[in-house]
C-alpha cells in the first residue's frame, strides 16, 4: 500500500516525477514542464500551463514548501547577504550570498542545529534537531536566487550542520542541483566542508562527483584538536589525513583545509611548523604531491564559547611558517562582518528572542 505521508515536491529527481506522472496517467513530457518551472521557485500553484487537473493531482500527492526569508541582512561593507529561512515545521537555518567578482556563492545548511560539538561553533550549542531533506537544501538556493533575481553560480556547504552527518540527502541534493534543466551548477563550482567523518569520505570517494572537498582541521596533533573537536576522538588526525590522500589519489581532487585561529588554543609558532610537518609528511610522498593549500580564519568571537580570535601578528607569523615550508595560506577575508555573517549565531538569536515570548522554533 502507498504510504499516506506526502512526498516533498522539490525533492523528487526528473526520472522520480517522469515515473510518477505516468503512475497518474499522465504524459511522461510533463515531467520536463514541471521540474523546470519548480527549481525556479514556482508553485503548483504558479504553474497554469500544466492545467488545472494535474495541478490538483500534484497537490493531493506532494507537499511544496520553498524556505521562507524570515530575515534578510545585507552587508553595507562588501553586499554579502544573510538569510534566515524558515522552514514548513517551524525550524529555521541560515544561508549567506557572498558576491564575488566570478560570480555569487551561497554558502547552505545542511542539518537543523549540528550534533559535532566543536567547542568554538555556534551552530552546535542547542545540539542537532534534524537533517534538511533534499528539497530543503535546494530551496535555499531556489530561494535566495529568487529574492535576488540573480543566478547563483556557486555553492560552498559550510553552513549550519554537518553535511556528512547529513550522507544520503545531500547526495541527492548535489545531483538535483547539477541537473541541466534545474539550476545547473556544475560540481566543481561546489564545495563541501566537512568536521572529518572518515567513513564518509571513504564513501564520497568513490561516488565520482569532482566537487571540492574542504577539512576542518583547525590542529595538527590530536591532543590540540579533540580539545576543541569531540570528532577527533573517533578519527584522529592520522585517519582523517590517510583518508585525504586516499580521497586525492583516488579522484585527483584537491583539497583545501580550513583552520581557524584562536589565541592561545592552536596559533603558536609551534602548531603551524607542526602543521606544516604532518601536511608534508602524510599528503606529499615521493610517488604523489597533493597541492595544499590552508584557509586560515580568524574564529568568530561566539559569545558562549568565550574563545578569542588571534592577533595580526600571530595570524600572519602562522601563515609565513606554512609558506616557509611549501604550503599555501591564505587569511579568509571576512565578508559581511558588519552583519555577523558566520553561521549559526542568527539562528541563535532568533531562538532566544522565542524563548524570551515563550514560543517554541
Ligand atoms: N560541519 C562542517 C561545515 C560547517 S562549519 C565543518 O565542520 O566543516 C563551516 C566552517 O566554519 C568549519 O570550518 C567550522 O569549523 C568553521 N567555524 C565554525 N564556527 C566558527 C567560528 N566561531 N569561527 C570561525 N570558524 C568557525
Amino acid at each position: 500500500m502507498e504510504s499516506d505521508v506526502k512526498k516533498e515536491l522539490l525533492s523528487q529527481s526528473p526520472a522520480e516525477l517522469q515515473a510518477w506522472m505516468i503512475a497518474a496517467g499522465e504524459p511522461k513530457y510533463r515531467a520536463d514542464q514541471l521540474f523546470p518551472q519548480l527549481h525556479r521557485g514556482l508553485s503548483p500553484d504558479d504553474m497554469t500551463n500544466l492545467g488545472k487537473k494535474l495541478q490538483q493531482k500534484l497537490k493531493e500527492s506532494f507537499v511544496w514548501h520553498l524556505p521562507v526569508v524570515e530575515q534578510k541582512l545585507i552587508s553595507a561593507i562588501d553586499g554579502t547577504v544573510k538569510y534566515l529561512f524558515g522552514l514548513s515545521d517551524g525550524n529555521c537555518v541560515e544561508s549567506v550570498v557572498m558576491r564575488y567578482e566570478h560570480g555569487n556563492t551561497i554558502c547552505i545548511s545542511s542539518q537543523v542545529g549540528c550534533r559535532m560539538g566543536c567547542k568554538f561553533c555556534a551552530s552546535t550549542i542547542g545540539g542537532r534537531v534534524r537533517d534538511l531533506t533534499a528539497g530543503e537544501l535546494l530551496g535555499q538556493v531556489i530561494a535566495a536566487q529568487k529574492d535576488l533575481g540573480e543566478r547563483i553560480s556557486n555553492i560552498v556547504m559550510m553552513g549550519i550542520g554537518e553535511p556528512l552527518d547529513n550522507y544520503d540527502n545531500v547526495l541527492k541534493f548535489l545531483h538535483l542541483v547539477n541537473c541541466e534543466t534545474g539550476l545547473n551548477i556544475g560540481y566543481r563550482h561546489i564545495s563541501l566542508s566537512t568536521c572529518g567523518l572518515v567513513d564518509k569520505i571513504e564513501r564520497l570517494m568513490g561516488e565520482n562527483l569532482p566537487i571540492t572537498l574542504s577539512i576542518s582541521l583547525h590542529a595538527p596533533d590530536d591532543e590540540t584538536r579533540s580539545a576543541i573537536m569531540p570528532i577527533n576522538n573517533k578519527w584522529n588526525v592520522d585517519a582523517l589525513l590517510d583518508a585525504c590522500r586516499a580521497y586525492f589519489v583516488r579522484t585527483g581532487r584537491r583539497i583545501s583545509f580550513e583552520y581557524t585561529l584562536i589565541a592561545g588554543k592552536n596559533d603558536s609558532v609551534e602548531n603551524a611548523q607542526q602543521l606544516a610537518r604532518v601536511l608534508n609528511a602524510k599528503l606529499r610522498s615521493r610517488t604523489e604531491t597533493m597541492p595544499i593549500h590552508v584557509n586560515l580564519i580568524p574564529v568568530n568571537e561566539v559569545s558562549e564559547t568565550g574563545f578569542r580570535h588571534s592577533s595580526k601578528q600571530a595570524i600572519a607569523a602562522f601563515a609565513r611558517v606554512l609558506e616557509s615550508k611549501g604550503i599555501r595560506a591564505t587569511v579568509r577575508r571576512r565578508l559581511g562582518s558588519d552583519i555577523n555573517a558566520s553561521c549559526g549565531q542568527l539562528r541563535r538569536a532568533a531562538m532566544k528572542d522565542a524563548d524570551s515570548v515563550g514560543t517554541l522554533l
